[in-house]
């Protein structure tokens, strides 16, 4: 482009920006464009001299941080196409209200924490750096883990709503959506968005007061508070948070004395105003043994549904998830895989995981050849049809232990492993739907259905000695089907 372009769009610089705008609404989608891209504004800027920049103001740091690590590219290949210059910086900026709000929250929240028992911080500490040891303290209280951010999360049309919508109860936690709900599939993004919810929090305000909790923890928490006489501590700790995380919150259908506590806890913090962030693998209304009195609280807020991604963003998670472990994918690899797996991000991982260590046992190139040969195992179909009963047979028949022990009560290891590995077979090899086999299963649960599969097909992607004993269970079928 000649310089006298150049200096068109700089005397016409909303010109310039807004031209961007409205290719990068078309490039990137317009749930997406809205949430992250519509806020931001073009600041100072100089497109002439030797060193060309712009600033672009953001209207939080998350958000800013956001835009920074995904959109970069995009915004900066735009920008040289519409002004013909190759290199130009881009500043990301906040918008100086936020900055100036959001100190003096961290001030005061500095002050609060002062009093915080759990972290013992000194107030000398506080008023200068948070040292490593108390980083790791609060890190391990709160549990969260620090694997999990926004920035590692890749957005796509099923999941840029709930991803939004948890990237603003980060920036304002208890301001905007309280409770947020997240609800979705197994391994589609829950438990990731909790924690990216508490690493955001916790990066802005070190001392905030985050914890996260499965639903299950709680239950076992509750249960070990009443039997040593340590309520009043459960309770403490639980209603002093400022950002509460509970995951799976399906785990405490039919518990009342759980349910019941998570009522008053909810109750407390809501008052306050604290964050409640809850994940379920169903929408509220939807939950069955749930008090109605909880369902109606989870609707105060926000529920925001994850679905399963389509192919381009399971190839795009493929491609980070490769960057981030440092090895290359080839385009046609993460084709065949993300073609081939279609409804859980677990699954993608396991068969990156396994296709990567079957490369550096062997020595070999990621190849579309390598992954055929590597990944086949998991890939086999649905195809063989069975009975439920069948495939209980045969596999209490290969672990030698009675279909009636298998779909027990009990829970020692020698049953719920071949437990597990059945109702993992049902799933594959039989039309039925996990409520049904739940219920073949001594009545159980369509979500411990669901857990024991994921648990099997996650540790497929590793387990060796697993893989062989469902090929060996599987070739018995054949035997069948
Ligand atoms: P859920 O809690 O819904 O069962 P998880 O949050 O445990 O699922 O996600 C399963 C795995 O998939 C995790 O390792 C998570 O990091 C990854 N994952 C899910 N969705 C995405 C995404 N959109 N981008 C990157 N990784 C993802
Ligand atoms: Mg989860």
């Amino acid at each position: 482009m000649q310089a006298c372009e150049i200096v068109k769009m700089e005397n016409c610089d909303d010109g310039l920006w807004s031209k961007i705008l409205s290719q990068l609404e078309v490039r990137l989608g317009g749930g997406v464009f809205a949430a992250y891209i519509k806020p931001l504004k073009m600041g100072q800027h100089d497109f002439n001299s030797s060193s060309p920049f712009f600033e672009l103001s953001c209207p939080s740091r998350l958000v800013r941080n956001y835009v920074e690590s995904n959109f970069t590219e995009d915004i900066h290949l735009l920008t040289s196409e519409l002004t013909g210059i190759k290199k130009i910086e881009i500043r990301f900026t906040v918008e100086a209200s936020q900055e100036l709000k959001k100190e003096r929250y961290v001030v005061v929240k500095k002050q609060a924490s002062v009093a915080y028992k759990g972290l013992r911080a000194e107030k000398g500490n506080l008023a200068g750096k948070l040292t490593k040891a108390d980083a790791a303290k609060i890190a391990q209280e709160s549990k969260i883990n620090a694997k999990y951010t926004f920035d590692n999360f890749v957005v796509g049309n099923n999941n840029q709503f709930c991803h939004a919508a948890a990237m603003r109860v980060a920036d304002k936690p208890g301001e905007s959506y309280n409770p947020l709900f997240i609800y979705g599939g197994v391994g589609l993004g829950k438990t990731h968005l909790l924690h990216a919810i508490g690493n955001a929090v916790l990066r802005d305000n070190p001392f905030a007061r985050v914890l996260y909790m499965s639903s299950e923890t709680f239950t076992n928490e509750l249960i070990s508070g009443l039997r040593f006489g340590k309520m009043d501590e459960f309770k403490k700790r639980l209603r002093d948070v400022q950002v509460l995380l509970i995951d799976d919150i399906q785990f405490m259908c039919g518990k009342e004395r759980t349910q019941e506590e998570f009522f008053h806890t909810f109750n407390a913090l809501y008052s306050l105003k604290h964050q409640i962030v809850i994940t379920s693998d169903k929408m509220p209304q939807d939950i069955k043994g749930l008090e109605e009195r909880l369902r109606t609280r989870f609707s105060w807020g926000l529920a925001a549904d994850l679905q399963a991604p389509d192919f381009e963003t399971r190839a795009a998670i493929l491609n980070r998830k490769a960057q981030l472990e440092n090895f290359s994918l080839p385009r046609d690899v993460s084709a065949f895989i993300a073609k081939n797996i279609t409804s859980n991000v677990r699954e993608l991982e396991g068969a990156l995981t396994r296709l990567h260590a079957m490369s550096s046992l062997q020595q070999r190139q990621i190849s579309l050849g390598l992954a055929e040969t590597a990944l086949a195992p998991l890939f086999q179909s649905r195809s063989v049809k069975l009975s439920i009963e069948e495939v209980k047979e045969v596999v209490a028949n290969h672990f030698g232990i009675k279909v009636s022990e298998m779909i027990s009560k009990r829970r020692t290891k020698n049953l719920s492993f071949p437990r597990h590995v059945a109702m993992y077979l049902c799933r594959k090899h039989t039309t039925a739907s996990y409520p049904e086999i739940g219920s073949k299963f001594g009545g159980r649960d369509h979500s411990s259905v669901i857990h024991a599969a994921n648990v099997v097909s996650t540790k497929l992607g590793t387990d060796e000695h697993l893989r062989f004993v469902i090929g060996r269970i599987e070739r018995e079928f054949s035997g069948i089907g």
